[in-house]
């Protein structure tokens, strides 16, 4: 096992933590811990698969952006358009302002994700069970944003590593992970804040623990989300992104 120390307490403790290359990024175990082959393997996996459905994702919304800035009659497609509305809770009768204007920051959310999370030799690591708690995921946050995360006008990224708990790492489970990945992306390098959960189907919740108590929303509070806040928040966009049906 390598000397990594992951954090200034480790050095101190000098408590290593085993830093493990999988493709062009890292996965960082708990201290004195270690990524088992499989783990590695899952990880880099769920990666792939996250930046894939990102560029699909990514080139469709620019492709609609384009067509709605050049006032072009080009018809949206309409899964594109129902994910949208859905994820962002754009209203039936919302105006075309309000369509142009959900795909504009999206676009520009999507694409901050997107450059992040291909920035090579990123760490991926292990959740803290003492701060993630339940959660699949999380990114710590300074205590100045968390007085702040209500604030959906904020556009400033999280200084944290992307936390995954590694025992739910599992062949089978990519799809999922990729789901937990790009949520906790979003609050990293786009300031995303967690204004409501989709409903898990999987048991996988990319959910702050150390968050609870200042207020997280119930997953009911679904399609009480309003637009703007949506547009702000993490869990919109892993599904604009994971829900979105492949392109023919
Ligand atoms: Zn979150």
């Amino acid at each position: 096992m390598a000397n990594y120390y992951h954090t200034v307490t480790q050095r101190v403790v000098g408590q290593a933590s085993d830093r493990v290359r999988v493709r062009d990024f890292y996965a960082v175990s708990r201290p004195g811990g270690t990524v088992s082959a499989v783990q590695g393997q899952v990880l880099g996996d769920s990666m792939v698969l996250a930046r894939r459905r990102l560029d699909e994702v990514l080139s469709l919304t620019r492709d609609s952006r384009r067509a709605l800035r050049g006032g072009s009659d080009m018809d949206l497609s309409v899964d594109f358009l129902e994910n949208l509305k859905s994820l962002f809770r754009v209203a039936g009768d919302a105006s075309a302002a309000t369509i142009r204007n959900t795909i504009e920051t999206a676009y520009d959310s999507l694409s901050r994700v997107q450059h992040g999370l291909g920035t090579r030799d990123i760490q991926i690591v292990d959740s803290n069970p003492n701060r993630g708690g339940v959660a699949s995921g999380y990114v710590r946050m300074a205590y100045r944003e968390i007085l702040r995360r209500r604030d959906a006008e904020r556009q400033v990224s999280f200084g944290g590593r992307v936390h995954f708990r590694f025992a739910l790492l599992r062949a089978g489970d990519e799809s999922k992970v990729a789901h937990v990945i790009i949520h906790e992306a979003a609050h990293k390098f786009a300031g995303a804040r967690d204004w409501c959960y989709l409903p898990s189907e999987s048991g996988m919740v990319a959910m702050e623990n150390d968050m609870r108590g200042i207020g997280v929303p119930s997953q009911g509070a679904w399609y009480d989300m309003t637009n703007i806040q949506a547009l702000n928040n993490a869990d919109s966009y892993a599904g604009f992104v994971m829900q979105m049906p492949a392109r023919l």
